[in-house]
């Protein structure tokens, strides 16, 4: 199985990636996840990239396309499929990855663009925690840790990301809208996209993901 998930900040992609990857085995291929952890680790694309995700911006394409490609060509990625979580996000990164996969001989099984109405997405923003060590993902008041501060699955302090932040939280959906709306229609042109409601929770949005939902 090959995905995408494209979707606002706060959609719910990531949770929906760590779903598919736990239940059909895929690899999940977040591209904020790679940049955190180069950011982590102190290497040069990390202090680069910082620069960018504390204002709410992008990375530019072509460092961002040269990252991806590479975990793209992985062997577990080519052997068990992958959903891509926050890539591609502008029509350019939506073009090399044509051509990437196309070198590779693969296509893609789907596109799935998740919506929400954005006072949903800031609420879940502003509230989001997410764990140090598994990535678990809380929310202070839909799905708060059994223990304040510490992840019920792995005992690990829990964190807020530097750029969930109101002001970094307006401007990274300034920049969904002017440089990531363009690419769901790049999709849509395709034929390839399916459009999902993600205001409910997180096994209604799977079920519909998935094809198996049923209100
Ligand atoms: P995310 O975890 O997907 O919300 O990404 C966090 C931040 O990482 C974004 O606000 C961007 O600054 C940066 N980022 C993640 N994916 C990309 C991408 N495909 N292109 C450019 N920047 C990205």
């Amino acid at each position: 199985m090959r995905l995408i998930l494209i979707g606002p900040p706060g959609v719910g992609k990531g949770t929906q990636s760590a779903l598919l990857t736990a239940r059909l085995g895929v690899i999940q291929l977040s591209s904020g996840e790679i940049f955190r952890k180069e950011i982590e680790l102190g290497t040069d694309l990390g202090r680069m990239a910082k620069r960018y995700i504390d204002h709410g911006e992008l990375v530019p394409n072509g460092v961002t396309i040269e990252m991806m490609a590479k975990q793209l060509r992985a062997d577990d990625v080519q052997k068990h499929g992958f959903v891509l979580d926050g890539f591609p996000r502008t029509v350019k990164q939506a073009e090399a990855l044509d051509e990437i996969m196309f070198e590779m001989g693969i296509q893609l099984d789907k596109v799935v663009s998740l919506e929400v109405a954005e006072d949903i997405v800031l609420e879940r923003l502003t509230r989001r925690m997410g764990c140090t060590r598994c990535g678990e993902i809380y929310h202070s008041k839909d799905k708060p840790p059994h223990r304040e501060g510490l992840c019920d699955k792995c005992d690990s302090p829990l964190f807020v990301r530097s750029d969930d932040q109101p002001e970094t939280i307006r401007e990274r959906l300034r920049v969904f809208h002017e440089k990531t709306a363009p690419v769901i229609e790049y999709y849509a042109r395709t034929g390839s996209l399916q459009r999902v409601d993600a205001s409910e929770g997180p096994e209604e949005t799977y079920a519909q993901i998935c094809g198996t939902y049923a209100k």
